[in-house]
């Protein structure tokens, strides 16, 4: 970093030397409002809640999701966010046969229709949180999401019982509470409207954002979606088309401590430069790696939007040792690379929010 300085300084100094330059000085980017406004502390605070054990990891259905659910809209009404319908939540039920996993849950009514026929199913109250932000072209949205839910606690386990789930996907909600906070803070309205989604039910066949899509109207309205899922740590991509697959890792699926994948479907490929001259003019420390996706790819909530032939742009740092076991907690996340990560995916939202 010393480094940089260094050559900072010289570059200012042969600029200076030189009269022509001196009375030109290269034009500097305005600091964005929005994005001095987002708080490393804010979202240690919000993470440090979220994970904690209090919160039993939060799994769908229970009592820890509840209160997670709870203290999200709390917050969003705090910072001024507005509900997208009458109120903050979006309540939904899904059901399972009985002898099967928690992962075939379904929300959508054929398949409820089908099992509620069964001798015996099973059920699940779930609710999302939803928040929105009016643009100037009204019917246009940008929806960006993150799952709130997590896998909650298992007696059986030896030792730590409880999944915290910080990098899946405390860190997310936290950074996204702070994202939707900057747009409403900075005041200025963006051209398309924003829905700012928290969505239960992720862990368990991505119900949340599945029933938000099958019930929200006009997919053509919905120019892209943002999801927040994994975003504090290092790791591996997997293969997500047509199946989630583990490989091995190599330099190219990997990202390391000042990287993150950047995914998205191809119609979003220009928006890579975009945001590559968002992280150069801010002076973030963190580094993409772009990797497309087919329409369909299994892997997080961006599954629902895909499906419908919606953008989307996932950001993530990367599967690692401690995702999806209790080892998953808040004193292993990487603070400084959630806080830069944060800046970019708020300069993201900002980009798409107000292209033509
Ligand atoms: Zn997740």
């Amino acid at each position: 970093m010393k480094k940089i300085v260094y050559l900072r300084l010289f570059v200012f100094f042969c600029l200076c030397s030189s009269p022509a330059i001196a009375q030109k000085p290269a034009k500097q980017p305005a600091p964005d409002a929005g994005l001095s406004l987002i708080s490393r502390q804010t979202i240690e605070a919000h993470l440090s809640f979220l994970a904690s054990d209090a919160l039993e990891g939060r799994q769908a259905g229970k009592n820890g999701s509840r209160v997670a659910a709870e203290y999200i809209k709390a917050v969003l009404s705090e910072y001024g966010v507005k509900p997208f319908y009458d109120t903050y939540f979006q309540p939904f039920e899904a059901y399972s046969p009985a002898r099967e996993k928690g992962f075939d849950f379904q929300v959508h009514p054929d398949s409820i229709a089908r099992y509620t026929q069964l001798p015996a199913y099973r059920k699940v109250r779930l609710q999302n949180v939803i928040g929105y932000i009016e643009g100037e072209r009204k019917e246009e949205y940008v929806i960006i999401g993150a799952h709130y839910d997590h896998l909650g606690v298992d007696d059986l386990l030896a030792g730590d019982k409880i999944y915290n789930g910080a990098d899946d996907n405390a860190a997310s909600v936290s950074a996204l509470l702070q994202i939707a906070k900057s747009f409403v803070v900075s005041g200025k309205k963006p051209s398309r409207s924003i829905v700012f989604a928290f969505w239960d039910g992720e862990e368990i066949n991505y119900l949340g954002s599945e029933y938000f899509v099958e019930n929200v109207g006009s997919h053509s309205q919905i120019k892209a979606y943002i999801n927040l899922d994994m975003i504090s740590r290092e790791g591996l991509l997997p293969t997500l088309y047509p199946a989630f697959e583990i490989p091995e890792a190599t330099d190219k699926n990997t990202a390391s401590a000042n990287q993150f994948h950047l995914v998205y479907t191809g119609e979003l490929e220009a928006l890579n430069k975009k945001i590559d001259k968002g992280i150069a003019d801010n002076h973030l420390h963190i580094i993409p790696k772009p990797a497309v996706i087919a329409h369909g790819a299994r892997g997080s909530d961006y599954l629902a939007f895909s499906l419908r032939n919606i953008p989307v742009l996932w950001f993530f740092t990367g599967l690692h040792p401690d995702y999806h076991t209790p080892g998953d907690e808040t004193g292993t996340l990487n603070l400084e690379k959630l806080f830069d990560i944060t800046k970019v995916i708020y300069l993201s939202l900002k980009l798409l929010a107000n292209e033509e």
